[in-house]
């Protein structure tokens, strides 16, 4: 490249236009910067003029520093217009690739959920542990004579039979997988029974937990279910206490318009016995069509009673002097007709999309 006169007046106005044209090519800041180096950097023609200037006659110094002065400054507007312009597409470019879009469906790691049943198991000890009850717990192998003989089962009783518990090897260890949770109560009564007689601390505890019957799993079965019972021994205790204490739960779950009602029933560990149902907390008893209460008007809830004082004898409580009742009710049972759920399977699949509807409630 021969080297740019100052005083050659279309030569410098070539560099001018060929320095605006390279500015507006540029498309980033990057290849205006490249830009600016060549046309206005060290060793640019007019960069290279302008020194040149120092060595011109006197008599054309000035006309030429006017002229490399107007050519610089047209030169900086142009550099200065275009930085602004490509820095705004940038600003613009950046706000776009870096929007969040919340419609997005997100991509995160699952938490899981509590499985219903223990959120219903905990609801349902909720109200009884706001009445000043405990929560007792007691083993899921437990001793036949916990599971039977101390809830005054007949040795002989249709329920000690193969196909309906399951008992643990071999047959005359006296083991087997508890069949509802009233093995609970008599060792609840037991650990009590001084406190109790002592200091007459009326005895009052809940017993949730899993139980284990040889059942098929379908539809309305399963072999491993839980229970909730409730045991009260007192002083003067009666069937109307009992009947008020399952009136505030029905109430405490279902809303201040429940009401239960206690129809004749036998079992082996209450005297009286009786069936407890409660009405139907959707059509109260108004919709023979009601998929709830299949039209019936009343929801069956479970078994309760008066303690037989063969049980209260079993665990060293003096029938003459204390009276207790009890209660028990399934909680998948619960579930199913709190929440409409209806197939057991789906509550022991480990499904969590089946979990996950029924939130975190605590
Ligand atoms: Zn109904």
């Amino acid at each position: 490249m021969t080297d740019l006169s100052p005083l050659d007046a279309v030569g410098v106005e070539d560099a001018v236009q060929a320095a605006l044209a390279a500015f507006a090519q540029a498309a980033t800041l990057d290849e205006l910067k490249d830009a600016r180096i060549a046309h206005t950097g060290d060793k640019a023609a007019l960069t290279l003029a302008n020194r040149g200037i120092k060595d011109l006659e006197p008599a054309d110094k000035a006309a030429a520093g006017k002229a490399m002065g107007a050519a610089r400054a047209t030169i900086g507007r142009a550099l200065a217009a275009r930085t602004e312009e490509l820095e705004a597409e940038r600003d613009a470019r950046v706000l776009i690739e870096e929007a969040v879009d919340v419609t997005l469906p997100v991509n995160r790691a699952s938490v899981g959920a509590r499985h219903p049943i223990e959120t219903m198991q905990d609801r349902m000890c909720d109200v009884f542990v706001s009445m000043g009850w405990e929560v007792a717990e007691g083993p899921e192998m437990e001793a036949e004579w916990f599971n039977f003989d101390a809830l005054n089962f007949d040795p002989d009783h249709p329920a000690r039979e193969m196909q309906d518990t399951f008992f643990i090897d071999p047959p005359d260890s006296g083991l087997l997988l508890r069949t509802h949770t009233s093995p609970v109560q008599v060792r609840a009564a037991l650990e009590r029974r001084e406190a109790l007689e002592e200091h007459g601390h009326g005895i009052y505890v809940i017993c949730p937990g899993k139980t284990f019957r040889t059942d098929e799993l379908d539809a309305t079965h399963t072999p491993v279910f839980h229970q909730l019972e409730g045991l009260a021994i007192d002083k003067g205790l009666t069937m109307a206490h009992l009947k008020g204490t399952l009136d505030h739960f029905v109430q405490a779950m279902f809303g201040p318009d429940a009401v239960t009602r206690l129809r004749p029933s036998f079992f082996p560990f209450t005297e009286p016995s009786a069936e407890m149902d409660m009405r139907c907390f959707v059509c109260n008893g108004e919709d023979a069509a009601c998929r709830t209460c299949r039209g019936t008007g009343w929801i069956e809830l479970g078994g309760c009673g008066m303690t037989h004082p063969n049980v209260l004898i079993a665990a060293g409580i003096d029938p003459d002097k204390y009276t207790a009742f009890a209660f028990g009710m399934g909680i998948e049972r619960t579930l199913m007709f709190r929440h409409g759920v209806t197939d057991m399977r789906d509550m022991v699949e480990g499904d969590v999309r089946f979990s996950q509807q029924f939130g975190m409630e605590i």
